[in-house]
C-alpha cells in the first residue's frame, strides 16, 4: 500500500489531468495502476483488492499485448498493466474558506455550527440527527471555513449522486472563491483535493488525506459499501455524519453526547405529519378514488409526488392516468432522463410527477405534497424522508402528507411517531414558532 495521497491518473502515456495543479505536491510513486507483487500477485494501486478474481486479462489488438486490468474499481478510471499513473504526497495549504450567504443562521444552525467546530478542534465523531429541512448544508459552512482556514483537507461524501449534485450546486455558489472539486461518476478532478465533494466511491482515489469529513445521508449507504473507505481514506477521525433517519446501529456507534438532535426546520415551522387512508391499489386500471384524489389536488393548485414501490407498477398507472393529466410525468432511478425530468419538474413543468424511491432525498419546491401509495411497503426511514419532501419552503411551510394502504404497518406508525416526537422538541427547545 502507498503511505498517502492522491492518484493521479495518465492515459497510455498522455496526461489527462494539468500536473500545473500539482506543484506543491511530491511524487510517491509512478508506474502502471496494476502490477505483480513479490509473490507473483495482481495488485490494484486503486483499490488494493486481494481477490485475484477481480483482475482481468485480455489481449489487445491495438496494443498487441495482453492487458490486465482491476474489474473492482473499474468504476473510478480503469487501472490496467499499460496506463501509467502517479501517486502524489498528501499537502496542506491554507485558504480563506469565506463564504457568502444571503441569510442569517438559524438558531438551530448556529448551535449545530459550534457544536461541529467542536468536533473538528478535538478530533472526534459526531452525528447530527436533524430533521429533513433543517438546513443541513448551511450548518456545514462555519466547519468548512474553520478547517479550510486551518489547512485541513475537507470533503464532503454522500452515497448519492443526486445528493451531491444538489449539495455542489449549493456550495460551489456560497465558497466561489475555493478550488473544490465535485467527483461523482464521469466528474473528473480539477484541483488538488484539499476541498472535494463527492460520491463515496469516490474516496478510493484518496489515502490518509482528509483531516474533516462530512458525511450526508449516511443512512442511505448501499449495504455491501466498504465501511472501511471512509477510514482509509482519512488521515484523522474527524468526521461529522448527517442524517434525518439514523439507524439504531449508527447510533449506537456515538457517544450520548456527540448525537446533536436537531428538530426544527430552519423556517422554525414544524414538520407535517402524515395522514393514513385505506385504500387497495390496483395499477392494472383507473381507480375513481384516486382520479379524483389527483384531480383535486390540480383545483387546490398544489403539485403532487406520488411514489410507487415498483417501477413495473408505476409504468401501469402511468398509461391509465395520463389520460386524464396531459402533463403527468413519470421518473424512476434507472431512468436515463432523470436528470432533465428533476428539472422540468422544478421549473413547474409538471403539476403530478409518479415516481420510485429516487425523488424520496435530496428534492425540494414550494407547494408540493406527497402520496403514497401501498405505504405498507415502505420502512419507517423511507417514509419519514417522504414526508419530509413537504413544506420545505419559506412561502410554503406546510403541505400534505398521505399513506394510503391496506393494514397499517408498524413502520408507518413509527415514521408517524418520529415526525411527532421531533416537532415536540423543537417547541420545547423554542426552536419552533408557536402555532397559530
Ligand atoms: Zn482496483
Amino acid at each position: 500500500m502507498f503511505e498517502g495521497g492522491i492518484i493521479i491518473i495518465k492515459h497510455y502515456g498522455k496526461l489527462v489531468r494539468n500536473t500545473a495543479h500539482l506543484t506543491d505536491e511530491t511524487i510517491l510513486y509512478q508506474g502502471p495502476g496494476v502490477l505483480k507483487d513479490s509473490k507473483g500477485k495482481w495488485y490494484c494501486r486503486q483499490c488494493a483488492t486481494p481477490n485475484q478474481h477481480d483482475y482481468y486479462t485480455y489481449t489487445s489488438a491495438f496494443h498487441q499485448q495482453t492487458i490486465t486490468y482491476c474489474r473492482r474499481c473499474l468504476q473510478l478510471g480503469r487501472m490496467d498493466t499499460v496506463q501509467m499513473i502517479a501517486v502524489t504526497e498528501t499537502a496542506h495549504y491554507k485558504s480563506s474558506g469565506e463564504y457568502h450567504l444571503d441569510f442569517q443562521l438559524s438558531q438551530q444552525q448556529a448551535y449545530a455550527s459550534s457544536h461541529i467546530i467542536r468536533a473538528i478542534q478535538t478530533q472526534e465523531m459526531l452525528l447530527l440527527y436533524a430533521v429533513t429541512g433543517a438546513g443541513k448544508t448551511e450548518m456545514m459552512f462555519e466547519g468548512i471555513r474553520y478547517a479550510r482556514q486551518a489547512g485541513l483537507n475537507v470533503a464532503i461524501v454522500s452515497p448519492r449522486v443526486d445528493v451531491v449534485v444538489e449539495i455542489s450546486k449549493r456550495i460551489i455558489e456560497a465558497f466561489s472563491h475555493e478550488a473544490i472539486d465535485v467527483l461523482y461518476q464521469g466528474q473528473s478532478q480539477k484541483y488538488c483535493g484539499h476541498f472535494v465533494v463527492a460520491t463515496v466511491h469516490q474516496l478510493y482515489r484518496f489515502k490518509q488525506h482528509f483531516d474533516v469529513i462530512f458525511i450526508d445521508e449516511v443512512d442511505a449507504f448501499p449495504l455491501a459499501m466498504d465501511p472501511l473507505l471512509i477510514h482509509a481514506s482519512a488521515s484523522c477521525y474527524s468526521h461529522i455524519y448527517m442524517t434525518a433517519t439514523p439507524s439504531k446501529h449508527l447510533l449506537k456507534q456515538f457517544k450520548k453526547e456527540n448525537i446533536i438532535t436537531l428538530p426544527a426546520r430552519y423556517h422554525r415551522k414544524p414538520l407535517p405529519v402524515p395522514k393514513f387512508r385505506y385504500f387497495k391499489f390496483k395499477p392494472q386500471r383507473l381507480q375513481p378514488y384516486l382520479l379524483k384524489l389527483l384531480q383535486k389536488q390540480i383545483e387546490n393548485k398544489r403539485v403532487t409526488l406520488v411514489f410507487f414501490n415498483q417501477i413495473e407498477a408505476m409504468e401501469q398507472a402511468l398509461v391509465h392516468y395520463q389520460k386524464y393529466f396531459d402533463d403527468l410525468a413519470a421518473v424512476h432511478s434507472e431512468d436515463a432522463l432523470r436528470f432533465e425530468k428533476v428539472e422540468a419538474l422544478r421549473a413547474g413543468k409538471h403539476r403530478i410527477i409518479f415516481t420510485t424511491t429516487i425523488l424520496e432525498r435530496g428534492f425540494t419546491m414550494a407547494h408540493l405534497d406527497v402520496i403514497v401509495l401501498e405505504s405498507q411497503t415502505f420502512q419507517a426511514a423511507a417514509l419519514v424522508q417522504i414526508a419530509g419532501r413537504t413544506g420545505r419552503k419559506l412561502q410554503d411551510t406546510s403541505g400534505n402528507v398521505l399513506f394510503l394502504h391496506n393494514g397499517v404497518t408498524l413502520a408507518m406508525l413509527s415514521a408517524k411517531r418520529q415526525i411527532q416526537r421531533m416537532n415536540r422538541l423543537g417547541f420545547e427547545k423554542g426552536w419552533l414558532d408557536a402555532e397559530m
